[in-house]
């Protein structure tokens, strides 16, 4: 139950948090969403199961709601507040605007730290290393391709930086833009890592995982969460049975756990890095120098033998089989079709059946593959103990132990995908999507895939069953005005203890805002439709001052804006010309010296686009943001819904178009006194039967049926 004591200190809270807000109002939004969320995490409405799912409209101050209405808590019951978001943007807002104003008015006594992964932190041991002589024995490792003078200088000043206390070490605060390849060279990565030795006290990542051990409220990103989740919870973050998570952005929560979830192997590529392997362990054995080498290391060479020779049987497999996966174009029948190009094509298994040969040599190699890896394993541990022995010396050891790991990380991914070609698919659930890809980079080669549909059980099985409590919010959760969607997604239930709320926003939707369904000859799926649009969008545009386009596609936005700037003259930002930072500054210099500003985006910039008050009073959606399935996945998914006897354009495309209707709608108002127009010119809203559904979902602006 919620105490006396608790209740008392989040309204004093809130309270000072008041007075050092200028223009503060209480908002009954908010006090309900913190009443709400402690409550449910305190165990009010179900003991067992702490789990509540928001959708709070933009406006309502969510971050501040769950903030107050947690941290509280957990300070009180000595447990940690884990704060996931999907994007960079919150990451920076929460760290750098909303935590640190939360610490300093509220009264409340906590400490916080924004938890990156491992490779963004630099490993002061590679970087010494990357700026000694390449030809010194003690390099210890080389650069794929020569660094350039610019380049070298780079790592020197890093180190500077590093020694300097000038620099913590990790990416993201580094002033400028380190190319890929240079800093792939020298972060950080657990198997090359050596703790254990004095010189290493000043590693900026161990620093930073330090500075956690002693925070009270953890900001992650959905990928790091993901990453810890499914090493069991409580490696990298703190147990989810001591954790508190606030998922913010939860919508985007399926997406990032299925593709944790997936594997991809090439046969080819696996070929070539697996003849590789016996010569690592070799290596190992001998710099190991002890007896109990020798077994792993003999082992290992006989069982990645045996790999190889089941490896080259699929390969052999799938190259005899390649005119059914991959037919010429103009043979093309079944599931196989074209990807991209000629060159490159996919296949998916139908109901993720595979060839029962195919399903055996999975079998196999999900064996052998984890027998490689206990060997490897076994070695990499005997390297570890002899250098702390002091029996092998470190510039030895080191770069064995970066190949090693590279190999465990390789096996890890080999292993973790015949794991899923090998599996038998539950009746009761839906199966995994199994896909074959034929591909050209700098030889042809096949890239074999596979993939949970469906991720409930699995987020189930990692996070709600074992936390202590978890928030789930986000703008847009609700589709159709219904919860179901998002809960099948993510394994919640409606009986299952789990709370719900829905919290309107303040902003005043029927006088701020109007909804115009415009008057269209053409819907999108006519070949007319876009020279309608070419015809329409300039009257529309002049409407206003500050106007964003959003289009569903690239082609036509592009084919739009070439027409539009050719006969109308008129000066348009397009998205993918110009970075979007860049293309956001123009406009709001335009809009601050009063000038017409027009930008064209399509879906990525319905989705985060911030431009409040006069940066956005026109805003132009094109067609109703429904996406078709392209990737496996989701094929996979309609097929299993049709064969379950549903309706995937139903269960599937309306609710997820409904969602993002809801977030282009949402670009307009940012504040409580913006306003402006919303023009939508794809008809179906009022010709189809679904399409009252969307527009029931929308917020309620002022409406006008053209
Ligand atoms: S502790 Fe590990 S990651 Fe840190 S500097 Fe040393 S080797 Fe690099």
């Amino acid at each position: 139950m919620l105490s006396d004591k608790i209740k008392q200190a989040i309204r004093i809270s809130y309270k000072a948090i008041g007075e050092n807000l200028t223009n503060f109002n209480p908002r009954k939004q908010q006090t309900f969403l913190i009443a709400e969320i402690a409550k449910t995490l305190a165990g009010d409405y179900d003991k067992a199961r702490k789990i509540i799912t928001i959708e709070a409209g933009t406006g309502t101050g969510k971050s501040l709601a769950y903030t107050l209405a947690t941290i509280p808590l957990a300070i009180s019951k000595e447990k940690k507040v884990c704060i996931s978001t999907a994007t960079v943007a919150l990451q920076e807002q929460l760290v750098d605007k909303d935590l640190p104003f939360l610490k300093k008015h509220s009264g409340l006594n906590f400490n916080f730290t924004l938890v990156k992964g491992r490779q963004r932190y630099v490993c002061r041991q590679k970087l010494a290393q990357a700026i000694t002589q390449d030809d010194s024995p003690q390099a210890g490792f080389t650069f794929a391709q020569k660094p350039k003078a610019n380049e070298i200088k780079l790592l020197h000043d890093m180190h500077k930086a590093l020694l300097d206390n000038d620099w913590q070490g990790d990416l993201d605060s580094w002033q400028d833009p380190v190319p890929h390849y240079i800093w792939q060279q020298v972060q950080s990565d657990k198997h090359s890592c050596i703790k254990h030795q004095s010189e290493h006290t000043h590693c900026p990542f161990h620093k930073a995982r330090d500075t956690m051990e002693e925070a009270d409220v953890l900001v992650v990103n959905h990928s790091l969460l993901l990453a810890d989740l499914e090493l069991g919870g409580g490696v990298i973050l703190p147990p989810p049975e001591d954790t508190y998570y606030v998922i913010d952005e939860a919508h985007h929560l399926p997406k990032v756990t299925r593709d944790h979830s997936s594997a991809s192997v090439n046969l080819k590529g696996a070929i070539d890095w697996l003849n590789k392997l016996k010569e690592t362990g070799d290596k190992m054995a001998n710099a190991i120098k002890s007896q109990s080498a020798i077994s792993p290391s003999l082992k290992l060479g006989d069982d990645c033998q045996d790999l190889l020779m089941e490896l080259q049987k699929v390969l052999s497999f799938v190259d005899n089989n390649v005119s059914l996966y991959f037919p010429e174009k103009s043979q093309a029948y079944g599931n196989a079709y074209d990807n991209k190009n000629q060159d490159e094509a996919l296949y998916r298994f139908e109901n993720g059946i595979i060839p029962q040969s195919l399903k055996n040599w999975a079998e196999d190699l999900t064996e052998l593959s984890k027998k490689c890896l206990s060997h490897i394993n076994k070695l990499y541990n005997l390297l570890m103990e002899s250098v702390k022995d002091g029996d092998c010396q470190i510039h030895l050891a080191e770069p064995l132990l970066a190949e090693s790991g590279f190999m465990i990380q390789r096996l890890e991914n080999f292993n973790a995908l015949w794991k899923m070609y090998a599996k038998t698919d539950s009746e009761k659930g839906a199966p995994l999507a199994r896909w074959l890809e034929k591909t050209t980079n700098k030889r042809q080669d096949y890239l074999l895939s596979a993939s949970p549909i469906e991720v409930g059980f699995a987020l189930e099985d990692m996070l709600w069953s074992k936390c202590e409590g978890a928030v789930l919010c986000s703008a847009t959760i609700l589709a159709l005005n219904s919860f179901d969607h998002f809960r099948r997604q993510v394994g919640l239930q409606t009986n299952d203890g789990s709370q719900y709320q829905q919290v309107d926003s303040p902003f005043d939707y029927q006088n701020n805002a109007k909804l115009v369904i415009a008057k269209m000859v053409n819907e999108p799926s006519q070949p007319q439709f876009t020279d309608e649009l070419i015809k329409q969008l300039p009257s529309l545009i002049k409407q206003d001052k500050a106007t964003l386009v959003l289009f569903s596609s690239y082609w036509q936005m592009e084919q739009v804006a070439r027409e539009l700037r050719d006969e109308h003259q008129l000066t348009i930002q397009v998205q993918g010309e110009q970075s979007r930072q860049h293309i956001i500054e123009q406009h709001k210099k335009y809009c601050d010296n009063d000038k017409d500003s027009i930008i064209f985006g399509t879906q990525s910039f319905s989705e985060g686009l911030d431009l409040p008050g006069k940066y956005l009073t026109n805003l132009i959606i094109t067609k109703l943001p429904f996406s078709v399935p392209t990737s496996p996945v989701e094929e996979a998914q309609s097929e299993y819904i049709t064969v379950k006897g549903g309706n995937p354009f139903m269960s599937l495309s309306v609710p997820e178009t409904s969602k993002k209707l809801i977030q282009s709608t949402g670009r307009l108002l940012r504040n409580e006194q913006d306003t402006g127009t919303i023009t939508l010119l794809d008809r179906r809203v009022v010709t189809k039967r679904y399409g009252k559904q969307l527009l029931d979902s929308l917020p309620p602006y002022k409406r006008v049926v053209e």
